[in-house]
């Protein structure tokens, strides 16, 4: 990975280990030959980092979608609080100017392009089949399931769908992700590679079937 855009990443907020954000780079290297990666949970911008060097290098773009609210796990009172990016004027998370500085401070706003809404309303108007698509948003049950729902039809055959916060052992982090990740699995999505609680999958060749 380009070193000033290494140097970025790791300078960005948000909670992406360095081995888990090469990971996600490398999988966009792939995927960025397939087609125009996106992201699902923006956050600060830190992993749309690591994604938008990729799809640089890939000559390609990434999309990263996110209302910029908070998942349920940041609201106040929660593990992943942060109380520096709720918006004093109303009391609300608001992460848009975060991400906006992230993503300036690395050069890379050719390259990364927000999206700002709830995931599953943007899926249903999305219609470009997609080279690699990261799902990281709300690690609730449903939320979850329903990104992979929304947007798993999208990933294109030899495209690459990846899962961040995968945890196997309950002790380790919620459990969500990992059931959603063996819905995938059993759907036909092959295991690629693992790193830390980053999953990489390969869409299988027939694609998943398009709304
Ligand atoms: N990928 C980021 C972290 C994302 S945190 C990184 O590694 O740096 C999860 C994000 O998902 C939060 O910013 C939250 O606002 C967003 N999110 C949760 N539910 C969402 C939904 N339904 N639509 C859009 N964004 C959502
Ligand atoms: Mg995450």
């Amino acid at each position: 990975m380009d070193p000033d855009l290494l140097a970025a990443a790791r300078a960005a907020e948000g909670f992406m280990p360095d081995d888990e954000g090469l990971a996600l780079h490398d999988a966009g290297l792939v995927g960025g030959r397939v087609g125009p990666l996106l992201e699902v949970g923006t956050y600060c911008g830190k992993s749309a980092v690591y994604l938008g060097a990729a799809a640089r290098a890939a000559g390609s773009v990434c999309f990263t979608v996110d209302h910029h609210r908070g998942s349920e796990e940041n609201q106040a009172g929660w593990a992943h609080h942060d109380p520096r990016i709720v918006d004093p004027r109303t009391g609300r998370i608001d992460t848009l100017g975060w991400f906006r500085r992230t993503i300036e401070a690395a050069g890379l706003e050719d390259a990364v392009v927000g999206v700002i809404g709830d995931s599953p309303t943007v899926a249903r108007y999305w219609r470009t089949p997609l080279g690699l698509c990261f799902i990281d948003g709300g690690h609730a049950e449903a939320v979850a399931r329903a990104d992979y729902e929304a947007w798993s039809p999208w990933v294109a055959p030899g495209g690459l769908l990846v899962f961040h916060d995968v945890f196997e052992d309950p002790a380790a982090g919620g459990q969500a992700p990992f059931r959603v990740w063996r819905t995938a699995v059993a759907e036909g999505f092959v295991p690629v590679s693992t790193t830390g609680s980053l999953r990489v999958l390969r869409c299988p060749e027939a694609g998943r079937a398009r709304p």
